[in-house]
């Protein structure tokens, strides 16, 4: 995910997104409806997640182009299979900002594929092939514990849960590929979200069209606060502001009212070329006007990693699949 654009445009953003403190909640927050489903739907698992973020980190960093890539593309494959998936794979030759060129693996996996009523929910699994924003060893890769694993883990477990649960919606679970191996001066136009934008343009079903999207990024880290992202603001405000109400319903404080910035993720391309609302849920300190510390930094390893912080995201993300199929949200 790009940065350095975030800091130039800041100011400005806070302004026009109205970075608001949180006394100025009632304008924004919504009433959520009541809804008890027949059956408590199934407890999101803190430990289950945390094996799947541990999994990916053990293959090594998930970079384009090395055996860590592909043994982890197979290994995310083999799991949604076995929970009764769908699974397929869309490949495409991408060239990056740097002139290499990598074979894109976005990984799918389809849940009633023969309901119309849809959900779509992704995540990015590549990590960035370097630290840059690190003072030291900033050519050398990190093991993208936070950015990459804890979104895909989240839907991971899931995919597992939703077997038990069975809700009565399409659900779509798109794992991006290339998503951070953007140019981070900013030079190079669209150099982030190579997979998004690739499957933007090449849906995996002709006319798809999901009632919205809900795109996990960095969901797993300690003291992680999810502002109300800019882009997900510009584009779906709708959909952010029933979710965060919903979170907030549930007692989960760390989704805040404050809008942050317009942030270019891989939701950006889903909304512009696929023409699909999707909100992102994504670690960002308005106070800092940063991303979670660890960013693109060594840091971001299992040390940083809090379960919890999966549960809860994991815990909405299930509560908007059941209430959206209840129609009830
Ligand atoms: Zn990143």
């Amino acid at each position: 995910m790009s940065f350095r654009g975030i800091l130039m445009f800041a100011s400005v953003l806070m302004i026009i997104s109205g970075c608001t403190p949180e006394t100025n909640k009632s304008s924004t927050e919504n009433k959520v409806e009541e809804y008890q489903p027949a059956v408590p739907l199934p407890e999101f698992n803190a430990d289950s997640a945390f094996t799947f973020l541990k999994q990916q980190v053990d293959f090594g960093p998930r970079i384009p182009g090395t055996k860590a890539h592909s043994q982890c593309a197979d290994w995310m494959k083999s799991i949604m299979l076995s929970y009764g998936l769908e699974v397929t794979e869309q490949n495409g030759m991408m060239k990056t900002y740097d002139g290499k060129s990598f074979n894109l693996r976005n990984i799918i996996s389809v849940y009633r594929p023969d309901l119309k009523r849809r959900l779509l929910l992704c995540a990015h699994w590549d990590t960035r092939p370097f630290a840059d924003r690190d003072e030291s060893n900033n050519d050398k890769p990190f093991a993208g514990a936070n950015d990459g694993a804890s979104g895909i883990a989240v839907l991971m477990e899931i995919a597992r849960l939703i077997q038990e649960s069975k809700p009565d919606i399409g659900i779509d679970f798109i794992f991006f590929d290339l998503e951070d191996y953007g140019d981070a001066d900013g030079k190079v136009p669209d150099s982030w979200c190579l997979g998004s934008q690739f499957w933007s343009k090449n849906l995996h079903v002709a006319g798809y069209s999901p009632v919205y999207g809900i795109l996990l990024d960095m969901v797993g880290g300690k003291d992680a606060i999810f502002p109300k992202e800019g882009t997900s603001m510009r584009y779906a405000p709708g959909v952010v502001n029933k979710v965060w109400s919903l979170a907030r319903s549930l007692g989960y404080t760390m989704f805040v009212n404050n809008v942050g910035p317009e942030t270019t993720d891989d939701h950006l391309y889903i909304n512009k070329i696929a023409g699909i609302p999707c909100i992102d849920i994504v670690h960002y300190e308005v106070a800092k006007m940063d991303y979670m510390s660890c960013h693109h930094r060594h840091c971001d390893n299992l040390s940083i990693i809090d379960p919890v912080v999966m549960k809860i995201v994991g815990h909405v993300v299930m509560e908007v699949i059941h209430r959206e199929a209840a129609m009830k949200l």
